[in-house]
């Protein structure tokens, strides 16, 4: 039985696909204890694992984070890069006096892979978006002097590397901290230029488990209609507009529709629910997508794959990150449409799903991307290579 550190953030769509790969370790006599916040407490602990809070000082970052500039990608690397210089303390400290066998890390929160080398324990990574090789971004956009927020981050860099004693710290040990094993959930088939990585990245597919969330509607009711479920993610969800537009793209149409409007978003303010709509702050994602014929979302790599598996064609409107990457992928594999959130009208969302229910290429491009899924072994998959790879240090 070894015991096992796992770093993760604070983020539905980066700890979801880990559950079912903590229960099959601990069910294969694995300790896990795992570095995350209080709201997922739960979920951790039910698949088997200890959680461990990171705390006051995280909670804090959390709501202060002011980037010192505003382009997106620097404003993520900003903030991934000050998200770790607060985790490695907290992980080093809250550690102490006990002794780990390996670092199981998400790809871009909690500065796993510099642990890994304080506490001189081997690591894997675990990648919840697409993995990457290279920066997103052409290479003089990170010439320094380029642009006062990019130049900002060169120092901290330099200050984080100094602290962590590490020589040298480039940007891409903080976007995407590659380890010697990279489980990347999903499929070679839908991940952009899959053979231009290594072999230290396994796709594995999709990790989906029976989760414990349960319905609290019935969806027998919906009999042969079309059923459309809408979620834009847990994170940028508070697009009123885009609600009421769907509300009102649907309400008089011969379908049914769910909606996930997120935890932050105020359901009384949305006005009057039309009667084949069944609006929710959260949903058991996975049941509505057993049934779901078309899935109208943000192009997150979670609800993407979990729609996908079920062979769920997507219509995505993506808002920040990769979910455009996805958006690409999509629609280059015609698994779905892309939509414009800047353009989107009511007659623009009925005349997208009528494309994708009418036409029959959509769901079999879906179905064929769902058994690529499959294939690739998921959860199992996954704590299958964590356990061999780790063999060669335990031995
Ligand atoms: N999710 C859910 N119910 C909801 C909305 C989302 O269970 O009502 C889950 C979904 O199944 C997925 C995750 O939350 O596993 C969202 O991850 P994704 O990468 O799609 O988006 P993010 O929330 O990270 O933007």
């Amino acid at each position: 039985m070894a015991k096992v550190l796992f770093i993760n953030g604070n983020v539905h769509g980066h700890i979801n696909p880990t559950l079912p790969v903590v229960r099959e370790l601990v069910r294969d006599g694995e300790e896990v204890c795992y570095f995350s916040t209080m709201e997922y407490k739960q979920k951790i602990e039910a698949a088997g694992a200890r959680l461990v809070d990171y705390g006051s000082r995280m909670y804090e970052f959390f709501k202060s984070f002011k980037p010192s500039g505003n382009h997106p990608f620097y404003t993520l690397i900003e903030f991934m890069l000050e998200m770790d210089r607060i985790a490695v303390p907290i992980v080093v400290d809250k550690t102490n006096g006990e002794t780990y066998d390996y670092i199981i890390h998400d790809s871009m929160f909690g500065g796993g892979s510099v642990l890994s080398k304080l506490l001189n324990i081997p690591a894997i990574c675990s990648c919840t978006s697409f993995a990457m090789n290279r920066l997103p971004l052409p290479s003089h956009m990170f010439q320094p002097g380029f642009n006062p927020q990019l130049d900002n981050i060169y120092i901290k860099l330099k200050d984080a590397a100094a602290n962590w004693g590490v020589e040298k710290l480039d940007i891409m040990d903080i976007f995407f901290k590659k380890e010697s094993l990279n489980i990347v959930y999903t499929s070679k088939m839908f991940h952009p230029e899959s053979e231009t990585f290594d072999d230290s990245f396994r796709f594995v597919g999709p990790s989906i488990a029976q989760r414990e969330d349960k319905l609290d509607f019935r969806l027998d009711d919906v009999g042969n209609k079309p059923l459309i479920y809408i979620s834009m993610g847990t994170i940028i969800n508070q697009c009123m507009d885009f609600y009421q537009k769907a509300m009102e793209a649907f309400k008089n149409e011969d379908c049914m529709v769910i909606m996930s409007v997120g935890n932050k978003t105020d359901i009384g303010l949305l006005g009057e629910i039309p009667s084949n709509f069944v609006v929710r702050n959260h949903v058991p994602q996975l049941e509505v997508l057993k049934s779901a014929d078309v899935i109208i979302c943000h192009g997150g790599l979670n609800s993407v794959n979990e729609a996908l598996y079920y062979g769920v064609p997507v219509i995505s409107i993506p808002q920040v990150n990769d979910q455009y990457m996805v958006s690409r992928q999509l629609v280059k594999l015609r698994a779905g449409l892309e939509l414009n959130m800047k353009e989107i009208t009511d007659e623009i969302l009925r005349n997208s799903v009528k494309t994708v229910l009418s036409d029959t290429s959509y769901k079999a491009s879906s179905t064929e991307i769902g058994r690529s899924f499959v294939e690739a072994g998921g959860y199992k998959a996954a704590a299958k290579l964590i356990l061999d790879f780790i063999k060669q240090y335990t031995r």
